[in-house]
């Protein structure tokens, strides 16, 4: 039987029928809603945007998840061209109307003639067959266990625990200082990853105050599944005794505060450098469910970081993902079945640009196979193939947590200026490499449409 199964009709699931359906191959979407809900779609939908209506930006030339977009239309894809079919105004995001969007993705693909829709769970790992598992972050409890079963439980994560991020320029450098814990650290860029932030006693205890009073964010039904002991939220921490942080992630050990050597901080709150660039950094164990608002506030009483602003605040979230540099090969087949394909956000990306991407992929490797030919790596060099190569290789698995595109992931381009003030000039390199690199891939990977 030639059929190729998807699990799953969101963002990625879409994509990848679309893709290989063009392509000649008979595909059923195997989906859940509307019988079975989750706690954040809220329609029977395929594609539906869960949260936000924006495809973020939409600038190919400046921007990783703009040339992304611009990947995808270059290959036809179905959610990139549908989105630009229902745009709102909003700069030089790509937002959109989000119900006629979602209306329109269902219609296209329930009228293709290589496409069915089955509405129903799936609770087990199918034997034999092609399929592509695409039940994104929020895939339900029986299934997630049948893939718990097949990885192994340390394979498949739960949450997403991410600490705020800042950008550096608004830190006051008067109050913070460079050093690495014990001065530990090989080379310069090592013992300048960290910045710290000194307290008083009385800094402290205001700090705990604000911390134990601020709003938080309930878990929702499914979610409060426990945290593990790694990445619990400052405030349950907080919760557990007024000293737990002092002897957690602000213990002021190992530091020597440089404006004012005589005194030992009572506490210390350290930030780690997030980008190559210097530009961002991140609160080290900082993960938290303080509602934005909430966390702005506490998180500004901080010396140093008054005047903080934020590249992104913190947050923890359902996700199930999987560890996909130790279980997918770079077919984004399971090594242990190879007969199914894994792809959207449980693959370890984040954000709907990049599940669709990887749908597109992942239809398109199906597709391939099934007809029997084999469809060379997406170059490096490109946003997709990017993307793959981190969650498929690139990435350490032991602290592997989902990745939005950005240019980090990218080959340098040899031959540029370095810093804040070449940066117009690389972006611009890479999108233009990207390009050229995509479209003789899609080249060679252009198959009839049956
Ligand atoms: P989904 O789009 O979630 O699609 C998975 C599909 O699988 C769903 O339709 C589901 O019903 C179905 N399914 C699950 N289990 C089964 C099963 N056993 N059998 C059959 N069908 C099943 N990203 C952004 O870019 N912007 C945001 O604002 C944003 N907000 C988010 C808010 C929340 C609450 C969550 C959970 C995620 C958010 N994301 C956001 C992250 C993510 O990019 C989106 O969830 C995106 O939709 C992922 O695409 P996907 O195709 O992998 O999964």
């Amino acid at each position: 039987d030639n059929t190729l199964h998807i699990i799953g009709g969101g963002m990625a699931g879409s994509e990848a029928a679309w893709q290989a359906a063009n392509q000649g191959i008979k595909v059923v979407i195997h989906e859940m809603r509307p019988k079975v809900e989750t706690f954040a779609h809220r329609t029977g939908n395929l594609a539906e945007m869960v949260c936000s209506n924006s495809f973020r930006s939409d600038d190919d030339e400046q921007n990783a998840v703009g040339l992304l977009h611009w990947e995808m239309r270059t290959a036809g894809g179905i959610i990139m061209t549908t989105a630009d079919k229902h745009k709102l105004p909003a700069g030089g995001a790509l937002a959109v109307d989000r119900d006629p969007f979602a209306e329109s993705v269902t219609a296209t693909l329930t009228s293709h003639p290589n496409i069915s829709v089955s509405y129903e769970e799936i609770d087990a790992l199918p034997d034999d067959g092609q399929w592509i598992i695409a039940t994104g972050p929020l895939t339900s409890g029986k299934l997630a266990d049948a893939i718990a079963a097949e990885t192994g439980k340390e394979a498949l994560a739960f949450f997403d625990a991410i600490a705020p991020i800042l950008y550096h320029d608004s830190i006051d450098m008067d109050k913070a200082w460079m050093q690495s814990r014990y001065d530990k650290g090989e080379t310069e860029e090592e013992r300048t990853a960290y910045l710290n932030c000194p307290m008083t006693k009385d800094e402290y205890e205001g700090f705990i105050d604000a911390l134990l009073a601020a709003d938080k964010t309930e878990f929702k039904e499914g979610e409060t599944a426990g945290y593990f002991d790694g990445c619990l939220p400052i405030e349950v921490m907080a919760e557990r005794g007024r000293e737990t942080l002092r002897f957690g992630p602000m213990k002021p050990v190992g530091l020597t505060n440089e404006h004012d050597p005589q005194v030992k901080p009572y506490a210390v709150v350290q930030l780690r450098r997030d980008n190559a660039l210097g530009t961002l950094y991140n609160i080290v164990g900082f993960q938290t469910k303080m509602k934005y608002g909430a966390q702005a506030d506490v998180l500004k009483r901080i010396p140093g970081l008054e005047n903080a602003r934020f590249a992104r605040l913190g947050g923890i979230h359902r996700n199930t993902f999987l560890n996909s540099p130790t279980l997918l090969d770079d077919q984004m087949r399971l090594k242990s079945k190879p007969n199914i394909r894994f792809a959207g956000q449980i693959t370890g990306v984040e954000g709907y640009v990049e599940s669709a991407a990887m749908g597109l992929l992942a239809g398109r490797l199906a597709a391939a196979e099934m007809r029997n030919e084999i469809l060379g790596p997406v170059p490096h060099t490109t946003a997709t193939g990017a993307l793959i190569t981190h969650i498929t290789g690139g990435a350490d698995a032991k602290t592997f947590q989902p990745m939005n595109v950005n240019f980090g992931l990218f080959p340098l381009v040899e031959g540029l200026k370095s810093g804040r003030r070449g940066r117009k000039d690389r972006y611009k390199a890479y999108t233009d490499r990207a390009k050229v690199d995509w479209n003789a891939w899609l080249g060679q990977s252009a198959l009839d449409v049956a």
